[in-house]
């Protein structure tokens, strides 16, 4: 047999098992074999039964002496087996296995049998208790011990209807079946040592826990590897397509900054200098500016946006909704106008040009009269066009478009980048987000653009404070909120309606706001949701960006991007449904001015995980720690949706444990690349497959 062999064809694995494995993706032998084990159970020898409870699970062996159905309300039922330690002495307390409606357990554990399990021992009452452990019948088939028992055992992610011994078995059969196939070797030798077979030999059964250890670092940087050298040939791929210089002189971009009521901070200056070349090169820009929440990342987009216009071309600006595609029309139509820069939004909702202002203050034109000779496009064509999605999806015509802009690219995912720029002649590419991510996410989930960093906020910003309080505080609360809006502030309440999709009670979102309307009386308030038509949602906006009204009831449409410098409040009920990435975000709609700004979360959960979560907004708010924690307690999962990042899943790596391993997959990569672009030599032939194998697994992802 060989390795790509479709596991259909294997005879001797039963056809149910075979559509349960199908149930797991696992289509051909290969599949299984990179099928690792979620984790081990030293079966070498078992501990003594507990006598207290304890937070870490635990694997244990026993046999069950007693069995029992519990029935309570009505259909629901308890199945429990008693379980007691091989060797029981006078002392020792049998263990109780429960389980709550899973009719499939109580036909497959019966007394007299002996069971492996894995589970948290916890006291209920006098009883010391495993709720839903893991668990695995031992069958005394002296073929299978070394397989199964007495010694390190790998543990699977498995399926109904397949037993992690079934899984196991069949895993043990292939590798056997497989030792005299040749397993062609994925990474260079320069960066792995050891060998394929022998590291997935172990990968499923370890001699030793450091034969593990070592099999998993072999895998992990083959892994990376072949990531990191997708990433580095669409790297390759983009910088390689022609391209052209579309940046001006700079002078209007010199008469925008001139007009600006605030210096630029040191970071903002670098990071349009670095854009300014890669505008200027020849080959295309693809650039991720990234910059926390207020760091003033919209002037910087407008630089650049500047930049091609006077050089002649059409540029487009992207935002995830419709408040921020009108808010950043009405700012670059308030700064932009006057400079003759003509602009046209185009949303869902809305399509509006404005101007027209043919003419510069001084009489220069922005070139545009050189795009009409080039392209034949009308005169007045907008410089500028601003959208959402529908930039993407309508028949937007663009004339000489030479700039992309997206805002909070986090919202959009790789393919819907890859849509705006893929057209003849090639746009640069600016991308912006406020989502920090820590530094090894970077190079991959972004690893294929070119990265500028705003690490410094505007002076002269007030501070945020933030607190969490009960929801018993309410009273408290208001009385502080009232306060502030008797200073002249305003705030934002934001209250807990969390998917934006869902249908939307349009009644309780009525009632929140007479709630709201009553407690902050006489000031004035409006509502905010997403289901609220587009235009009305607009106008809503601009009575509180003017100060009309003195606080907004919310949902998380404003979460991205929304600028009004006077709201120095945000009040956040429910505070334990948001994540903490997004609750940053939420936060950093407040502190845009220089008033101090306050930040309530609002929460009556007192989980650990509650708490903590809210304990790490109220210490910091660098988004980078928010983002380090946010990690920590909730792992990548969410940054890396597939979707977004265009990649293929990790098997086995860990990006943030094994951080310093896809250092050295990338720069192994780069060099390979480096040294050898199209990989034409013989060595790096293999090399050319393994990433259209990549490519073929990153599109079955995204579609
Ligand atoms: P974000 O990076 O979150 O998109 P914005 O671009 O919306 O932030 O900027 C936040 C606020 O800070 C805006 O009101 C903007 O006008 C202001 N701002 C931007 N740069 C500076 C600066 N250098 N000094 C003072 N205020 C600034
Ligand atoms: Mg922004």
């Amino acid at each position: 047999m060989e390795i790509l062999q479709p596991l259909d064809e294997l005879e001797w694995i039963p056809r149910p098992k075979v559509l349960a494995l199908r149930r797991l993706g696992l289509e051909t032998a290969e599949d299984l074999l990179t099928h690792y084990p979620r984790r081990y159970e030293d079966r070498h020898q078992f501990p003594e039964f507990p006598r207290e409870e304890s937070d870490t699970p635990i694997c244990l062996c026993g046999e069950v002496t007693k069995t029992r159905i519990l029935r309570f309300g009505g259909w629901k039922k308890i199945f429990e087996a008693t379980l007691q330690e091989p060797n029981a002495h006078a002392l020792s307390q049998p263990l109780t296995l429960r389980w709550f409606n899973l009719h499939y357990v109580q036909k497959m554990i019966a007394t007299g049998q002996q069971l492996v399990v894995f589970g948290k021992p916890k006291l209920r009452g006098k009883r010391l208790c495993m709720d839903h452990p893991e668990f695995e019948v031992i069958e005394h088939d002296p073929a299978e011990v070394g397989i199964h028992f007495r010694r390190i055992t790998p543990i699977y992610p498995a399926t109904e209807g397949l037993s992690q011994r079934v899984l196991r078995s069949i895993i043990h059969r292939l590798l056997v079946d497989l030792s005299d196939e040749p397993l062609e070797i994925l990474a260079p030798a320069s960066l792995v040592q050891g060998d394929r077979r022998k590291s997935i030999h172990a990968i499923h059964f370890p001699e030793s826990w450091a034969a593990r250890d070592k099999a998993r670092e072999y895998l992990v940087l083959s892994e990376f590897f072949a990531m990191q050298l997708l990433i580095a040939s669409r790297r390759a791929e983009a910088s390689a397509r022609m391209g052209e210089s579309h940046c001006g002189r700079g002078k209007l971009l010199d008469k925008f900054l001139a007009g600006l009521p605030f210096e630029l901070t040191a970071a903002q200056r670098k990071v349009i200098e670095e854009i300014r070349r890669d505008l200027a090169a020849g080959h295309p820009m693809n650039r991720l500016l990234q910059g926390d929440v207020g760091s003033g990342k919209t002037v910087v987009a407008i630089a650049a946006i500047l930049l091609a216009v006077e050089a002649g071309f059409q540029t487009a600006l992207m935002a995830p909704t419709q408040i921020l595609a009108e808010q950043h029309y009405a700012v670059l139509r308030r700064w932009l106008e006057p400079l003759g820069v003509r602009m046209s939004i185009r949303t869902a909702a809305r399509q509006e040009e404005s101007g027209p202002l043919p003419l510069f203050a001084d009489g220069e034109s922005p070139a545009n009269a050189r795009v009409s000779r080039a392209t034949g496009a009308r005169d007045d064509a907008p410089n500028i066009i601003i959208g959402t999605h529908a930039l993407l999806y309508e028949a937007v015509s663009f004339s000489n478009l030479g700039l992309v802009v997206i805002d909070e690219q986090h919202k959009f995912g790789v393919a819907q980048r890859a849509r705006l720029t893929a057209r003849a002649p090639v746009p640069d590419a600016l991308v912006m987000t406020a989502t920090p991510i820590p530094r090894t996410l970077t190079m991959t989930v972004y690893g294929d653009l070119d990265v500028s960093i705003i690490d410094e906020m505007p002076r002269n910003r007030g501070k945020i404070i933030t607190a969490a309080r009960d929801e018993s505080k309410l009273v408290e609360v208001l009385a502080f909120l009232r306060k502030q809006l008797e200073a002249g502030r305003q705030a934002y309440v934001i209250y807990p309606l969390i998917d934006e999709s869902e249908k939307l009670d349009v009644k309780a979102a009525a009632k929140e706001y007479e709630e709201w309307r009553e407690r902050l009386h006489p000031y004035r308030c409006e509502l905010l949701h997403g289901r609220i038509p587009a235009a009305e949602k607009q106008e809503i906006m601009e009575r509180f960006r003017r100060g009309d009204t003195q606080a907004l009831i919310s949902t998380t449409v404003i979460e991205v991007g929304v600028d009004v410098p006077n709201a120095a409040v945000m009040l956040i009920e429910n505070a334990e449904r948001f994540g903490l990435a997004q609750l940053h975000q939420l936060r950093g709609r407040i502190g845009r001015g220089e008033h101090k700004s306050y930040c309530i979360l609002l929460s009556s959960d007192k989980s650990p995980e509650t708490e903590a979560k809210l304990a790490v907004l109220e210490k910091t708010i660098d988004g980078f720690e928010v983002a380090e924690a946010d990690w920590d307690m909730r792992g990548p999962g969410d940054l890396l949706g597939t979707a977004q990042s265009g990649l293929p899943g990790l098997k086995i790596g860990n990006l943030k444990r094994d951080a310093q391993l896809m250092r050295e997959a990338r720069a192994a990569a780069m060099s390979i690349l480096a040294a050898d672009a199209r990989l034409e030599s013989p060595e790096n032939q293999r090399f050319r497959r393994l990433i259209v194998e990549q490519q073929g697994r990153t599109f079955s992802h995204v579609s």
